[in-house]
């Protein structure tokens, strides 16, 4: 039996596969084969034939950084005139907006901005639940909460984030992972914090209670074996968060894409498209603790997205009204609800409406009228 054979196999009987099997995976051809045992893991956790996807939108709240990532092509310094904060009312707005169409979650995401203060983000969020009390708050990555320490003047890590919950945080997402290993991240983005920066944070929103996401940027000139040890630093905290019996799931997805390099200033070459099956086929088998696998259809491309279900994804992401992160760096794919119940249903599967957690909050059946009326409304 060839070694992915037998990897692969150990994968099937529900074993923990550890850092050189997983970089097997990571260096292997087979992408069919791989394909087809992270579907079985898949549905061993997801009998039912359902793809989900949560209805939200990203809110760019301000677009002010002092991180100068080379690879992103969002951020502009302080001081500079293209720089933007958005008024209270504006982001009001926007939530109104996605409230009124059936959405459910808002993703605020923006630059490290050295001139907001902490009050900004727990006034703001106490703005939103009072006038939303239903809406869910899954915002900030790490490296904004990071910053809001430092603007903060004292208060701890533990501290702000206990405070961004009780002020209505409800969720982190986690943007910002990149590449969980220090040589890569010195490469790409020095100023960002190291690995341990990132997963303190989503440490402490786990031990407050707070579900996560994890996320994987790949193509940034990381190895092989740096891949996998990202994958098993996230698994390590997830069994962190079960072992000690922290009052939350911990991290409620993952979700890689390859970096995108038009219009940035790190000249590397963007990553084959089988690569991505690849790596999401290598994640589900990997990270045995995490539930969900969401496909990024924004990313990649309706149609690899659609592909992506048959290789351990279950999720199609988010509805994604804005997405200035990823389209300023020159990728564009828009895909409408309408569009992502049809590429569900091509794939073979039943869509289905659901909340940050999970939770199941509307089937879309094919005989289901009423879709009609929910795709007219978007
Ligand atoms: S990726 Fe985020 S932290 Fe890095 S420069 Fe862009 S906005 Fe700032």
């Amino acid at each position: 039996m060839s070694a992915i054979d037998q990897v692969l196999d150990k994968a099937l009987r529900g074993e923990r596969i550890e850092l050189e099997e997983g970089m097997e995976l990571l260096a292997s051809d087979e992408i069919e084969k791989m394909g087809h045992v992270a579907n079985q893991i898949m549905l061993k956790r997801h009998p039912e034939p359902i793809t989900t996807f949560v209805v939200g939108r990203n809110v760019n709240y301000t677009n002010v950084c002092d991180v100068y990532c080379r690879f992103c092509a969002f951020y502009r310094a302080p001081g500079s005139k293209e720089g933007y904060v958005l008024d209270d009312e504006v982001i009001l707005n926007k939530i109104q907006e996605t409230v009124d169409v059936g959405g459910t979650e808002i993703l605020m995401q923006g630059g490290t901005n050295p001139n907001l203060p902490f009050t900004y983000y727990t006034d703001l969020l106490r703005k939103i639940k009072a006038r939303f009390p239903n809406i869910t708050m899954h915002s900030f990555s790490p490296a904004e909460i990071q910053k809001m320490k430092v603007v903060s003047d004292g208060l701890t890590l533990d501290e702000v984030v206990a405070q961004l919950h009780e002020a209505g945080l409800d969720s982190l997402p986690g943007g910002g992972a990149e590449i969980l290993d220090d040589r890569t991240r010195r490469k790409i983005s020095r100023m960002k914090g190291s690995w341990t920066d990132w997963m303190d944070v989503m440490n402490s929103a786990h031990r407050h209670g707070m579900n996560t996401t994890a996320t994987m940027v790949y193509g940034l000139g990381e190895t092989i074996e740096e891949r996998a040890l990202h994958m098993i630093r996230i698994r390590d905290e997830q069994d962190k968060v079960k072992a000690l019996g922290y009052p939350s799931p911990g991290f409620k997805a993952f979700i890689s894409w390859p970096f995108q390099p038009d219009n940035t200033n790190l000249k590397l070459e963007k990553a084959k498209p089988e690569e991505y099956l690849r790596i999401v086929a290598a994640s589900r088998i990997m990270l045995d603790n995490i539930p969900n696998f969401q496909s990024s259809w924004v990313t990649m491309g309706p149609e690899m997205g659609k592909l992506s279900l048959s290789y351990g994804c279950n999720d199609f992401g988010s509805t994604m009204i804005e997405e200035n992160v990823v389209s300023a760096a020159g990728t564009t794919h828009k895909v409408n609800i309408e569009l992502i119940l049809q590429l569900i249903r091509e794939a073979g599967k039943v869509p289905a409406q659901r909340d940050t957690k999970y939770n199941i909050l509307r089937m879309f059946h094919e005989t289901d009228k009423a879709d009609k009326d929910f795709v007219m409304q978007n």
